[in-house]
């Protein structure tokens, strides 16, 4: 099974619409801890994204860019350079190609995720958004390279990210606009990581649907 941009745009529409529907909640955890956007970025920003999705032909690598450009346009905040560096990193991974194997599609998200630790000078365990990426990844590569099918390694790494998410309640905000509050960062949970997983979420809900997990959060 390989991904063509057919599969890659259900993931950023369906992306979108999770982004959408979850909006107040990212607004809320953004409240806790941060001013209170994240919900309206990622929304603006997923709309732009959307709006893009017209343009251009078969090529992955052209598509991830111009996901990049609609995000840095559009979000502001710390989010936007962000998740736009997490697809201009993608885009570099698959430029030229049509399909992305699952493997492609695993090294295009580490990638990303790696360009998004350097820019954000962060690692895990900051409560970023880095601590739902970073699990997914891992337990995508896990699962592949043990010869899990590629709808059981998404859904897996989907169940990380959620994991991942979650556990960044206890942690104290070292990065971002959360650190500002230090120790009383603790006890929320991170709005860029719940974001995070809603796209990882996404991405198995397009490239595997209806293989387990579809329950709502
Ligand atoms: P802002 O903080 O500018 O208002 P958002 O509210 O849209 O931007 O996004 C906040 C999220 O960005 C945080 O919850 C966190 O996950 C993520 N974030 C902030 N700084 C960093 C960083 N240096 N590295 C990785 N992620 C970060
Ligand atoms: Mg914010």
């Amino acid at each position: 099974m390989s991904l063509d941009r057919g599969e890659i745009e259900a993931w950023l529409r369906g992306a979108a619409t999770l982004v959408t529907a979850h909006r107040d909640e990212l607004t809320g955890l953004d409240a806790a801890i941060g001013d209170a956007d994240h919900g309206a970025n990622m929304d603006r920003g997923f709309k732009a994204v959307v709006a893009k999705l017209p343009e251009g032909g078969p090529d992955i690598g052209v598509l991830f860019r111009t996901v990049a450009m609609a995000l840095i346009s559009s979000v502001g905040g710390a989010s936007g350079p962000l998740y736009g560096t997490l697809f201009l990193e993608m885009s570099r991974a698959s430029e030229g190609k049509t399909e992305l194997s699952p493997e492609e599609w695993k090294a295009a998200l580490e990638a990303g995720v790696l360009g998004v630790a350097k820019r954000g000078k962060a690692r895990r365990g900051e409560k970023t958004m880095l601590d739902a990426l970073f699990p997914a990844v891992e337990e995508l590569s896990l699962a592949l390279s043990s010869g899990a099918p590629f709808a059981e390694a998404l859904w897996r790494s989907e169940r990380a990210a959620a994991r991942g998410a979650r556990d960044t309640i206890p942690l104290v905000a070292t990065k971002g606009r959360a650190s500002y509050l230090g120790e009383r960062s603790a006890g929320h949970q991170d709005p860029g990581a719940t974001s995070s997983h809603l796209l990882l979420r996404a991405a198995a809900l397009a490239f595997a649907p209806g293989q387990g997990g579809e329950r709502d959060e």
